[in-house]
């Protein structure tokens, strides 16, 4: 499959689509965004050709949104198969590009805590077991309301679930809430892409790309860095950070001036 993610502006649709439409060689079989729109993800899908998709019937507003275009390993070519695939609460979905080889295992395991799956994927495995990890995490306060979930809170349930599946899978996460793309790769490559001030300052960015490969973003920036298996990116308004994930620990983001074509 191919994935784009994008933070910047706000024509995120337009130009995850653009983005799409560069990856649909990676997978044809559907396609479909993920869009914030007032605190809840929106999600738009479709079996469509992605070459027809000049106008997409959405008049979403955003300067964040997440695709992904279909290779089906798991589950029929169908709306409900179809990424990005959504969390009960709308508030955060994901994409995916890989196999859950212990998928049958974990959906075993999510039957017998009463967690029944809308789709036959795989990838929505994944989502369920991040709403339980992040289930664990709601804070209760004095006056019983629960606190918001955090960056923090995404980033350390994103990180433990990504770690009991099994096979080669590459993820990316948005939040409604908080302008957040969070990327795992392990396996099919993830490459980001950033556009800097005047000042060449890569600590803060105009516009970030993540994707599946460069070309697809290659018109808006040469900048790129890429993620190497068991990385993760979180990807915030204006702020990169990588995360390895074997040791739990932030490190130096290497961005690298890629040549043009
Ligand atoms: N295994 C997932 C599915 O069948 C992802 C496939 C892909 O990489 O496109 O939906």
């Amino acid at each position: 499959c191919g994935v784009f993610g994008y933070i910047g502006k706000d024509n995120a649709v337009t130009t995850v689509v653009q983005g799409l439409q560069r990856l649909e060689y990676r997978g044809y079989d559907s396609w479909g965004l993920a869009i914030p729109i007032e605190n809840n993800i929106e999600v738009y899908k479709t079996l469509d050709p992605l070459y027809t998709a000049d106008t997409v019937p959405i008049d979403f507003k955003s300067t964040i949104a997440l695709g992904h275009t279909r290779w089906a390993t798991h589950g029929a070519v169908n709306m409900t198969n179809c990424h990005p695939h959504v969390s009960t609460s709308k508030q955060f979905a994901l994409v995916h590009n890989g196999i859950v080889e212990n998928y049958q295992t974990l959906k075993a395991q999510l039957k017998s805590q009463n967690v029944s799956l809308i789709s036959d994927t795989d990838t929505e495995v994944i989502v369920r077991l991040i709403e339980l990890e992040l289930s664990k995490m709601k804070q209760i306060d004095e006056f019983c309301e629960e606190s918001p979930l955090t960056a923090d809170d995404y980033q350390e349930a994103f990180g433990r679930v990504f770690k009991v599946l099994k096979g080669r899978n590459t993820l990316v996460l948005i939040c409604a809430n908080l302008n957040l793309l969070l990327g795992i790769r392990n396996g099919s490559p993830l490459i980001v892409g950033i556009t800097s001030d005047a000042s060449n300052n890569h600590d803060s960015y105009k516009e970030l790309f993540i994707a599946s490969d460069y070309y697809s973003f290659a018109k808006h920036t040469n900048t790129c860095l890429l993620l190497d298996n068991w990385q993760m990116i979180r990807c915030e308004q204006n702020n990169v950070s990588i995360i390895d994930l074997k040791t739990n620990q932030t490190i130096p983001s290497n961005w690298q001036e890629f040549e043009r074509h």
